[in-house]
């Protein structure tokens, strides 16, 4: 493997590994954290092994990359460590389960409902529901499209299987490849494509060479604040969980919207919470990877949105409201499961 494109600019700083929740959790005795692996990444491709339980405890949230001074792009370059790894059989078990998952049912989860499937062929949306809205928590994909029936009409057709997010997390890049060219056909005509996980969202319009939007970019930017409609349906203290692929991959524009969106329904008090982008631990392949350490990550959330004395913690992400429910101890909601029951 080539070495990692800008890694040579690292200047040792420390910030990165500052920032890594996974260090701040964990601490290096479990990872080494984003420094050593830039430092390291010259080793990759003959110290695959030793490396393993390393790289893979990253949980992609790109917070490194953010605060690094030099602009190291790390989850990149562990992207491609993976990608390495994976030609050399380095799977962990529950990234192979998840595969087995793929191959029987293209869904990176095992199948529980009959795919989701509705709406005329000429409508102006594509619902893509992913894989958490499809099948664990099909209340999040309803809401979701009670929200786009607001003001438009909605499809997603039969057959759409995971964007491939999660393979391209674990390095397998023939699957992934595979599991595009299946929705890509499903995705022909003139719908925007609309998701309700910023992960599809990003993977999509990175890997498909077409543009979906997160929700709320659908909400703002085509239907417009003015034309949600909201009703008073009671006070409710809520806080909102940041999660990184909104923030980082998709954009920052895509969290303001949510506090855009709460701020304009009436009855909703948002109250602030300590680091609201600090990762829940539910992404980049950490859950089936490291469950523990992902429940370690999500209890810190919970715990922090708890002292903040909300009655429901909001997250615009089933991945993470799957992560954060698992903790236990608090109210969790998906975002757009929230808003289609404020109309
Ligand atoms: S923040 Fe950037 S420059 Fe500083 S140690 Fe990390 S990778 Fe290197
Ligand atoms: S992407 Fe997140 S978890 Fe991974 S090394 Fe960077 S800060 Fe740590």
């Amino acid at each position: 493997m080539t070495r990692p494109f800008n890694a040579d600019r690292c200047i040792k700083c420390g910030a990165c590994m500052r920032a890594c929740p996974v260090v701040q959790e964990e601490t290096t005795s479990m990872f080494d954290g984003p420094r050593s692996l830039a430092v390291d990444s010259s080793r990759f491709s003959h110290e695959v092994n030793s490396l393993r339980d390393n790289i893979f405890a990253c949980s992609m949230c790109w917070k490194c990359a953010d605060v690094c001074p030099s602009r190291v792009e790390m989850p990149r370059a562990i992207l491609r460590a993976r990608a390495d790894m994976f030609d050399r059989n380095a799977a962990l078990p529950g990234h192979t389960k998840m595969m087995q998952n793929i191959d029987v049912d293209g869904l990176s989860v095992r199948r529980e409902l009959d795919s989701l499937s509705l709406g005329v062929e000429k409508a102006s949306v594509l619902y893509f529901p992913g894989c958490i809205a499809g099948q664990k928590f099909r209340n999040i994909a309803d809401g979701v499209v009670r929200t786009l029936l607001q003001n438009a009409t909605v499809r997603t057709p039969s057959g759409l299987v995971c964007c491939g997010s999660p393979l391209e997390k674990v390095g397998d890049r023939v699957r992934m490849e595979a599991l595009r060219k299946r929705n890509l056909k499903l995705f022909e005509g003139r719908s925007q494509i609309v998701t309700s996980c910023p992960g599809c969202t990003s993977h999509i319009n990175d890997q498909y060479g077409v543009e979906a939007l997160h929700i709320v970019e659908y909400l703002v930017e085509s239907v417009g604040l003015a034309k949600l409609k909201f009703r008073n349906h009671g006070v409710v203290r809520v806080v909102l969980h940041e999660p990184c692929h909104l923030k980082r991959t998709v954009g920052p524009h895509a969290i303001d919207y949510c506090y855009d969106i709460l701020q304009s329904m009436p009855g909703i008090r948002v109250l602030d919470m300590a680091e609201p982008d600090r990762c829940c631990g539910g992404g980049g392949g950490l859950l089936s990877g490291y469950p523990d350490v992902a429940m370690d990550l999500a209890r810190t959330k919970i715990e922090d949105a708890a002292a903040s004395g909300a009655d429901v913690v909001l997250a615009p992400c089933p991945f993470c409201v799957l992560n954060l429910k698992q903790a236990g101890g608090m109210d969790v909601m998906d975002l757009t499961e929230f808003i289609s029951f404020r109309f």
